[in-house]
């Protein structure tokens, strides 16, 4: 039976990717040895590192003074390293609370300055994107997450806050188009949306970097892995070779203009049937919901236990919601096709048609 994989992450990846991985695992480039038992230093590995920078800069249209790394310590070292290469000793910052992975940013960000929290919806489970005051004056930047995986809400656009920006952009990296010039550093942890665990994605802008006054762990400094090329130590090789693959499927299938296109397909089709039939009931408020991740519930309980049995035995896997928001959570990254989702609607019907 096909199995349609909605898992938030780590997360489904084209079948296709999945085949020249493991083709990879065993014969690399045809050197008669595995891409994980040679040297990063190759000029095999040094060409795939080369073209996943190069991709992702195409791919996303980065301006020419932006700079791409993939390191190690996933996005939630991302939270420390954004902050200490943009934030000068004694500084301050403005950060969204928009979910569970905001607050972590903002509990990183404090060990390093003074944190001021613009905007929050915590006191309503963040089930929205809040409004948002201006970040005060003196700020170095604004942090927001432009996804919040949890609880299925998303920013419409990139915000207007007169200062840089900083995104953590872990689960809807290369899912729809934007522009990179107001910011200053975005990241990415690859599981969501781009390939397995094992690493992050950093595109940043050089430029302002290495003027706040600290003196910063070598692995922490985003200069110092820039001026390696993204090969001061060992890369996580596998991640970043998977990774390739995906950004090679997105560019021979239009693009992230047609990522986009998809994944509001998607997105429109699960929810008109959140809508439209009267067992399910959203947890995000219309206005900010996720074309990556949509959280929903029933509106009578008594049913779970049937609605699970239709799902499961369409071969549907990993629709549990998180833990902190309870019901089910609908993930639909690049790589889930459209029919998954009409799968899923499916059994939302069937349930109803039971009565
Ligand atoms: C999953 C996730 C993280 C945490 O990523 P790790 O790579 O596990 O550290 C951070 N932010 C967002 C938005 C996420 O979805």
């Amino acid at each position: 039976m096909k199995i349609h994989n909605f898992s938030a992450g780590p997360c489904i990846l084209p079948p296709s990717v999945l085949e020249e991985a493991a083709a990879a695992v065993n014969d690399f480039n045809g050197l008669g040895l595995s891409l994980i038992e040679i040297s990063h230093r190759s000029k095999d590995f040094v060409a795939v590192m080369e073209e996943a920078r190069a991709l992702t800069k195409e791919l996303l249209n980065l301006p020419e003074r932006f700079d791409v790394l993939f390191l190690q310590g996933g996005a939630s070292l991302g939270f420390y390293t954004s902050a200490i290469n943009l934030l000068p000793d004694g500084g301050q910052a403005a950060y969204v609370d928009s979910g569970t992975w905001s607050a972590k940013a903002i509990k990183e960000a404090k060990l390093l300055g003074d944190i001021h929290v613009v905007g929050s919806s915590k006191d309503s489970n963040y089930d929205r994107i809040p409004a948002c005051d201006a970040p005060p004056a003196g700020s170095s930047f604004l942090h927001y997450t432009s996804n919040n995986t949890i609880f299925g809400t998303q920013f419409s656009g990139t915000p207007e806050a007169g200062v840089p920006l900083v995104a953590d952009m872990s689960s809807d990296i290369f899912s729809r188009t934007f522009d990179a010039n107001p910011y200053h550093i975005i990241y990415a942890g690859a599981q969501k949306n781009m390939g397995p665990a094992g690493t992050v994605m950093y595109a940043f802008d050089r430029e302002p970097l290495g003027k706040t006054g600290r003196t910063l762990p070598s692995y922490l400094d985003l200069s110092v892995h820039a001026s390696k090329d993204s090969m001061f130590n060992t890369p996580p090789v596998f991640p970043v070779y998977v990774t390739l693959l995906t950004l090679r499927w997105i560019k021979a299938n239009g693009g992230v203009a047609a990522m986009q296109q998809r994944n509001e397909a998607k997105a429109q089709l699960i929810y008109s049937e959140i809508d439209r039939n009267p067992l399910f009931e959203g947890h995000a408020h219309v206005n900010s919901r996720s074309n990556m991740n949509a959280t929903f519930r029933l509106t009578d309980d008594s049913k779970a236990e049937r609605f699970d049995a239709l799902w499961n035995s369409a071969g549907i896997s990993g629709l549990k919601g998180h833990r902190s928001v309870g019901g089910y959570r609908a993930s639909m990254y690049n790589a889930l096709p459209i029919e998954s989702v009409e799968t899923l609607v499916e059994t939302m019907r069937a349930l109803e048609q039971e009565g």
